[in-house]
């Protein structure tokens, strides 16, 4: 849900720039949508780029105890202290 108004608010930012742009003059309405349609696409991929680093950066968690970032299922800090506990 969260994703489709961002996806809203995206297409109505564009929109505005595409009458923007055909405001301009000597600006025709097909370079101006096609301007807008390239804005778009390049928003998406950058977005969808985004999201793909953040997730990676997060990766599997952050640690409850340290806030540490967790790979491989274990915290580096917290972990290996564990493991020398019984
Ligand atoms: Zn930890």
């Amino acid at each position: 849900m969260k994703f489709e108004k961002r996806e809203i608010l995206l297409i109505v930012g564009i929109l505005c720039i595409m009458i923007g742009l055909m405001a301009l003059p000597g600006m025709n309405l097909i370079y101006s949508v096609m301007i807008a349609i390239l804005l778009y696409f390049a928003m998406k991929v950058f977005v969808g780029r985004r999201k793909r680093q953040i997730q990676r950066a997060v990766g599997q968690g952050i640690c409850a105890i340290c806030g540490a970032k967790i790979t491989e299922n274990k915290c580096p800090k917290c972990d290996s202290d564990k493991q020398e506990m019984p």
